[in-house]
């Protein structure tokens, strides 16, 4: 069975910068996912189509197919008295905001007396990735998994 549209893909997977770090890896508990419904990046789920068990590749994906470009208007300051309720306020925290987007997860990443320097960029924005790449197992997604929008089970979304 090939990897196409409402399949559920199980892969092992090594990610790594382009300085060769490894940022993310499966390491012995595949993921699953839902092909076809945007669970995963651009540009890895397009290199897995058509993809059986078995196969194996190595991808190097530029920003605008993985998290982005880094977006400048996505960093802001504010005060902290945004931040009421918050103890020890601290480079690195991460918190949901809400935008005209919807809610999204912001990074502070400068504190200066009471203004605080935020940013909604994704951490990996920006960032050109490679990605070494298993296909362990390709099956059909359930009627479930189809409606809710990615896989279940092990590797998957729990619930
Ligand atoms: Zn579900």
């Amino acid at each position: 069975m090939n990897i196409e549209k409402n399949n559920v893909a199980q892969i092992e997977y090594t990610l790594t910068n382009a300085e060769g770090e490894v940022m993310d890896a499966s390491d012995g508990n595949p993921l699953a996912y839902l092909h076809g419904h945007s669970n995963l990046i651009p540009g890895l789920e397009n290199e897995l189509k058509g993809k059986t068990k078995g196969d194996k590749f190595k991808i190097t994906i530029p920003a605008a197919e993985a998290y982005g470009e880094r977006v400048d208007a996505l960093i802001q300051t504010v005060p902290n008295n945004m931040f009421q309720g918050v103890d020890n306020l601290d480079v690195g925290m991460r918190f949901e905001a809400q935008s005209e987007q919807g809610m999204h997860s912001v990074e502070i990443t400068a504190i200066e007396g009471d203004q605080v320097t935020v940013d909604g960029n994704h951490p990996m924005a920006g960032l050109e990735l490679t990605f070494d790449v298993e296909v362990i197992d390709v099956r059909k997604a359930t009627e479930e998994e189809i409606e809710h929008g990615h896989a279940h089970g092990a590797g998957g979304h729990q619930h």
